[in-house]
């Protein structure tokens, strides 16, 4: 059978003598989007670091694409850590979208999308900047390739941002409260560029307080409380055309 895109078992993570994560277990499926929910404070962005290679987990495994995260199986199935080199190697098939956009800025929109691709994947500068004016056309921004983070606005540079994280040509996408820094006007624009992504068949972990958003583009739900996930909404469509009039889907209320 073909292998999750994500799988993590019981993963274990402290800070200090505080532990954050409990034993969080969660697959994701190739093409799949699972939205994540929970109280501030439950692990949320802890977890999605711990995916992204950003933090060391101290029990448990976690699987991209089959491949252990941040550790190699050694002698005995002994773990040993990973080299820089493998981390960075790992970090870059995976991309992530921050609540704050974090842009470059002192770089272009476009420079923003063609700088990874370039230091890190040794793409050329023609090619990135192909890649990068397709993505920024995707995401409704091809008239603003020239100019600088500060002349756009919230929503905008958050879609600077998605195209960037996508530039890398992903695994996986990891968003972590993608709209929670937008004032109200601006959110449906990145939920809506989101949504379209999830269409494209990209794998997603997308946390997020945006119920109506989680209910109709997630394929399936998931609520963490205090470094554990207490409740997974209905299993995906492995379908993934946009959903019909009469949605086969089981409302999420429904047992
Ligand atoms: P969420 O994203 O669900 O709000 P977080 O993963 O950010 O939750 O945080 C979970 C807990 O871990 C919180 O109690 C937070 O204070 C703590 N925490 C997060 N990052 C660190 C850190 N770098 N050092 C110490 N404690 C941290
Ligand atoms: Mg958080």
């Amino acid at each position: 059978m073909e292998q999750p895109m994500v799988r993590a078992d019981n993963v274990h993570k402290s800070y200090g003598a505080t532990p954050v994560l409990n034993g969080v277990s969660l697959t994701v499926e190739r093409g799949e989007t699972v939205c994540v929910m929970g109280p501030s404070g439950s692990g949320k962005s802890t977890f999605l670091r711990c995916i992204h290679n950003l933090e060391t987990i101290d029990a448990g495994r976690i699987r991209v694409d089959g491949e252990l995260v941040g550790y190699r199986e050694g002698r005995g199935g002994r773990l040993q850590h990973l080299g820089g080199r493998e981390v960075c190697r790992q970090r870059s098939q995976i991309g992530m979208v921050f609540q704050h956009f974090n842009l470059f800025p002192h770089m272009t929109v476009l420079e923003n999308v063609t700088a990874a691709q370039i230091r890190v994947k040794g793409v050329r500068p023609g090619e990135a900047e192909a890649t990068g004016r397709k993505l920024l056309a995707d995401v409704g921004l091809a008239n603003k390739a020239g100019s600088y983070p500060r002349q756009l606005s919230g929503g905008q540079q958050q879609r600077v941002a998605i195209a960037r994280a996508l530039a890398m040509d992903p695994k996986v996408m990891l968003f972590d409260e993608p709209t929670s820094a937008l004032d109200p006007e601006l959110v449906g624009e990145v939920l809506a560029v989101i949504r379209d992504l999830a269409r494209t068949g990209m794998t997603m972990i997308v946390v997020t307080h945006e119920t109506g958003f989680a209910r109709e583009a997630g394929d399936s739900l998931v609520f963490m409380d205090e470094g554990r996930v207490v409740e997974v909404g209905p299993r995906p469509r492995r379908d993934r055309r946009p959903p019909a009039r009469e949605d086969p889907r089981v409302p999420l209320d429904d047992p």
